[in-house]
């Protein structure tokens, strides 16, 4: 490789503007994507979201870009050093607790793929989410995260304009009780969300509140993703979001009319917004004269800018605060504002957050259709304007490399990295060509988790003797046929672990499970992951619980049955259990899984699901098709949405599981070419619709966004694959 080339081919991922300068897409890219965030002829959008879940060991278009040009080193210390961290650089980013945050990251990638003018606004935790290990005696036992962002690929602290020495400064005016505001200082930090082209990109702008001279309730509510020790940490953190949306718009002179609330968590921006157009209407000092009508007014204005997409039906997700603790937070005129717009009828002492979302938007949904139904329930007063936009997942980062490898070489789907409903083409099912490559690129996948599983337990193994750690899985304890082989039917089972998931689900009755085995004399791997947040301790009773059957499971299965934890659920390893699994088991209560996204990276996969009809799955599942259903499907009542462990309906459902078992592994084992053909209705089937370029066509609906000829164009060839029910034109 000559230098002359290297630095031609760095001309096409070196870019700088006055901020700072960046590398992955080329100065023309970044210059037109700026031009059109910060054009006042164009409107662009605003995507806020508390978390957002985009590690490059899943995705990395710029590593994988410097690899086919084989620019893996250089004489420049400058750009060797950059073409280091791209390549060999910490690959996460540990700014996520789970399906919410990936959704965001899937989302933004997609808006990237297809040129739709969006930045995201969320925050920089210095010590990210927790991080997990477990222990066979103590279960899970956090720690907290230590990662560079300095260090970390396709992230770039932006500087004052014209001075690289300093950084770049927001102030965020926070109000603590007092009619004026303190300002309170941010440094800004941009990763860019690269198109599979490199010829796009979306900036997520992270803040960073760590600063020394921040008070200590800034630095504690921004230290970690979700950590609230109190009501009022929790209420900073959410206003560190929300608050900061506009002072950094005008540092960077964005000029967005639009802004996403993914999830309710920023919506605080809304308040700004509202106080912003008191202002323009009644001068400065709109706090002495303002009226009810005003504030009412001021909402009809701001609501027509603002889009929000609402995750779950359980409480948890959903943010109320006592008003006593709220006023010491805020000032007049903000009180006066959620008193308008914030009300709980059935809570008056506390600001509703959902309800005050759901009050100002041009445009709100759920994430399923289910969950719509749901939802409407839930807030019967705005039940009219819940409309449903089912999630989906970025095709290009969920596909395994041995299954992108069979996509990229085949006829039939060639362009399936631009356009997802090119899997229409049924032409798959027959092709024997097709059929052999994805079969063995499945086995490959499926070689590798296997791999991973016993590179694990022998590392545990060792470490036994070498910490205090007690290694979770009871196969690292026993002597012989301590390790799991490829082939073996293997279920795959990674979320978070909150009640309402039922991890445990299938384990209710060990002696049925194990009888069928024993009957069929059928071996079986389940594969298990995921974390409990810090606070759940239900949550992480049920990660003990399933480490503590693992020895009862094996030994009444003859050891026919495998029960394995993989501790430090993340990204990466989520791609790899997605792909290398043969079924991918979703057990929810229903109808308290919104969506569930890790069953549609499965299906992206090819990978059938096995999963209680809730969330996504009620869409996704075609009898005898694309996988197999258990559980409660029957009408949704108030009585459903509870949490209480004795309304879970472990008996039933668990049952019911039992009951299609010995079906499914009689497919598997005795007819494989019916399980191939599965595999394959997935790819035609469930990848057209449960993918974010899919999902964002529906977004873009929602948005006022004046876009070119050929992008609308795509946008309506994706929606036409699914247009949801209420929009059938
Ligand atoms: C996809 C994903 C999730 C979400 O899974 P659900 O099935 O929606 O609960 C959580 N965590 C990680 C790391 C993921 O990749």
């Amino acid at each position: 490789m000559t230098e002359q080339k290297n630095i031609s081919l760095l001309q096409e991922v070196t870019c700088s503007n006055d901020f700072g300068s960046y590398f992955g897409v080329s100065q023309q890219t970044f210059d037109t994507v700026w031009k059109r965030l910060t054009s006042t002829d164009e409107n662009s959008v605003i995507y806020i979201s508390m978390e957002i879940g985009a590690d490059p060991d899943v995705f990395h278009p710029v590593k994988d870009f410097l690899l086919k040009k084989e620019l893996t080193d250089s004489t420049d210390e400058h750009i060797k050093g950059l073409i280091d961290k791209y390549l060999h650089g910490p690959r996460k980013i540990p700014n996520y607790s789970g399906g919410l945050g990936v959704l965001a990251g899937d989302t933004l990638k997609s808006f990237a793929d297809t040129h739709i003018p969006v930045a995201a606004v969320s925050l920089l935790y210095r010590e990210g989410y927790f991080s997990q290990h477990v222990d066979s005696q103590l279960g899970q036992i956090d720690h907290a995260t230590s990662w560079r962002p300095e260090d970390t690929p396709t992230l770039f602290q932006l500087h004052e304009a014209g001075n690289p020495e300093r950084p770049l400064e927001v102030t965020v005016p926070m109000f603590n009780g007092d009619e004026k505001a303190t300002g309170i200082k941010a440094h800004v930090w941009m990763k860019m969300e690269i198109a599979q082209d490199l010829d796009y990109f979306v900036p997520e702008f992270l803040l960073d509140y760590n600063l020394p001279s921040s008070p200590e309730w800034v630095r504690e509510a921004c230290r970690q993703l979700y950590s609230a020790k109190t009501d009022l940490m929790k209420a900073n953190q959410r206003r560190l979001l929300g608050s900061v949306v506009l002072p950094v718009m005008e540092k960077l002179g964005l000029t967005a009319n639009t802004f996403h609330l993914n999830e309710q968590h920023g919506v605080a921006v809304t308040l700004h917004l509202m106080l912003r157009e008191l202002r323009n209407l009644l001068g400065s000092k709109f706090a002495e004269t303002v009226t009810d009508e005003n504030i009412l007014s001021a909402g009809n204005k701001v609501a027509q800018g603002i889009v929000y997409t609402i995750h779950t039906p359980v409480k948890a997700g959903h943010d109320r605060f006592d008003k006593t603790l709220y006023s010491k937070i805020t000032q007049k005129t903000c009180r006066h504002i959620l008193n308008l717009m914030a009300y709980d009828d059935e809570a008056p002492s506390e600001y509703n957050f959902t309800s005050f979302a759901m009050r100002v938007n041009r445009a709100v949904n759920s994430v399923s259709r289910l969950h719509r139904d749901v939802t409407q329930r839930q807030f019967p007063k705005f039940a009219d304007k819940i409309q449903a936009i089912t999630n989906g997942v970025h095709l290009a980062t969920w596909a395994s490399e041995n299954r992108s490898r069979v996509f990229d070489t085949s006829e039939e789907v060639a362009c399936w990295r631009d356009n997802p409903g090119c899997f229409t083409n049924t032409d798959l099912l027959a092709s024997n060509d097709f059929r052999q490559r994805f079969r063995t690129a499945w086995q490959e996948d499926n070689t590798l988790l296997t791999e991973y599983v016993n590179n694990m337990l022998t590392t545990h193994r060792t470490q036994m003797s070498e910490t205090w750690l007690e290694p979770p899985n009871y196969l690292s304890f026993i002597e012989a046929d301590s390790f799991l082989e490829p082939g073996v039917y293997t279920i795959g089972f990674a979320r978070r672990f909150s009640t309402y998931k039922r991890a445990d689900l299938i384990f209710d009755d060990i002696t049925t499970l194990a009888d069928i085995l024993v009957k069929g004399n059928r071996k079986i791997n389940f594969i298990f992951a995921g974390k409990a947040h810090p606070q759940d301790e239900p949550g992480k009773t049920v990660i003990k619980l399933i480490l503590d059957i693992q020895e009862k499971l094996y030994k009444e299965s003859n050891g026919l049955a495998k029960l394995i934890f993989i501790p430090g659920y993340d990204m990466e390893i989520a791609k790899m259990m997605v792909s290398g699994s043969h079924a991918w088991l979703n057990s929810p209560k229903r109808p308290l899984e919104a969506s569930g996204t890790s069953g549609m990276k499965a299906a992206m996969n090819g990978v059938p699901n096995i999963s209680v009809m809730d969330g996504w799955w009620v869409e996704g599942y075609h009898e005898g098709q694309t996988g197999w259903k258990f559980g409660y499907e029957g009408a949704v009542e108030e009585a459903n949405l509870s949490e209480d462990r004795h309304t879970l309906l472990y008996e039933e459902d668990s049952l019911s599981f039992y009951n299609v078992l010995p079906e499914i592994l009689h497919t598997y084992y005795e007819q494989p070419e019916r399980y191939l053909d599965m595999a394959i209705n997935n790819l035609m089937l469930n990848v057209p619709i449960f993918n974010t370029h899919r999902m964002i066509a529906e977004y873009v609906r929602k948005y006022d966004l004046r876009l070119d000829s050929k992008t609308a164009e795509q946008m309506s060839v994706f929606r036409k694959l699914y247009l949801s029910e209420d929009e059938k034109e």
